[in-house]
């Protein structure tokens, strides 16, 4: 989302400030409305008329993107913390991520300016396995990775049954890497997973979405999806 007069600034067609004034003679219209006021916020869902005419849609652009740590999956942040778009500083188009990673969590994120695209993906009708790797603490006994792959209960409902894959450990620092994967999107859901059976995560990372993996890209790169790709995933 962002303020309406910049979304005019950006679409080529004024500057800021003669947008603000567009806005304040009464016309620019957003979503068949007259807006007056300056502070109004638009995604890219939103449409925006001036003088009768609509503003131009971005062309859509789609993103894999390998979300480091310490970095926030938004556009921006009101404690000035690393967001994703920061990364893509060069892209014109007004990105933003599909669904979200932890702050903590690395791995695979997509980034797009389309709308329709990102609504399928984060529907929770639309089943995409997403695998995770996580460090956890201490040793699980297997009985404890088959109530995650049973289902949980969680306090917003019990989980849908996840893949567990026992990876390895290290019995010094009693720790374990563990695959998990599930294909719900709740909000820290495989940290909670873990804390649910007593082994909570220290480190986790998203290795893959659906058919896309990481491969070839290091932490903080990202590439073009390909129009191949974008297709498959819809
Ligand atoms: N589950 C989590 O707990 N965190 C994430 O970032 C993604 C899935």
């Amino acid at each position: 989302m962002e303020r309406l007069q910049k979304v005019i600034a950006h679409a080529g067609m004024s500057s800021r400030r003669k947008a603000e004034e567009w806005i304040q003679e009464g016309r620019v219209k957003v979503n068949g409305t007259v807006v007056k006021e300056l502070g109004i916020k638009v995604g890219p869902n939103d449409k925006v008329e001036v003088n009768g005419v609509p503003l131009e849609k971005e062309k859509p652009v789609y993103f894999l993107f390998y979300k480091p740590r310490g970095v926030i999956s938004a556009v921006s942040d009101d404690k000035n913390r690393k967001v994703v778009t920061d990364y893509f500083y060069e892209i014109e188009e007004r990105i933003y991520p599909v669904g979200r990673l932890d702050y903590d969590t690395s791995g695979l994120l997509l980034m797009t300016n389309d709308g329709d695209f990102a609504n399928v993906l984060m529907h929770p009708k639309h089943e995409v396995d997403k695998v995770y790797v996580a460090k956890v603490k201490g040793i699980p006994l297997r009985e404890s990775l088959k109530k995650l792959e049973k289902g949980i209960v969680l306090e917003d409902g019990k989980t849908a049954p996840a893949k567990v894959k026992f990876l390895s450990s290290d019995k010094k620092k009693q720790t374990s890497i563990i695959e998990i994967t599930i294909h719900e999107g709740r909000n820290r859901q495989v940290r909670r997973m873990f804390d649910a059976i007593g082994h909570p995560v220290q480190k986790l990372k998203r290795e893959r979405y659906g058919f896309l993996t990481l491969q070839g890209l290091t932490t903080g790169d990202a590439r073009e999806l390909t129009p191949h790709e974008v297709k498959q995933l819809r």
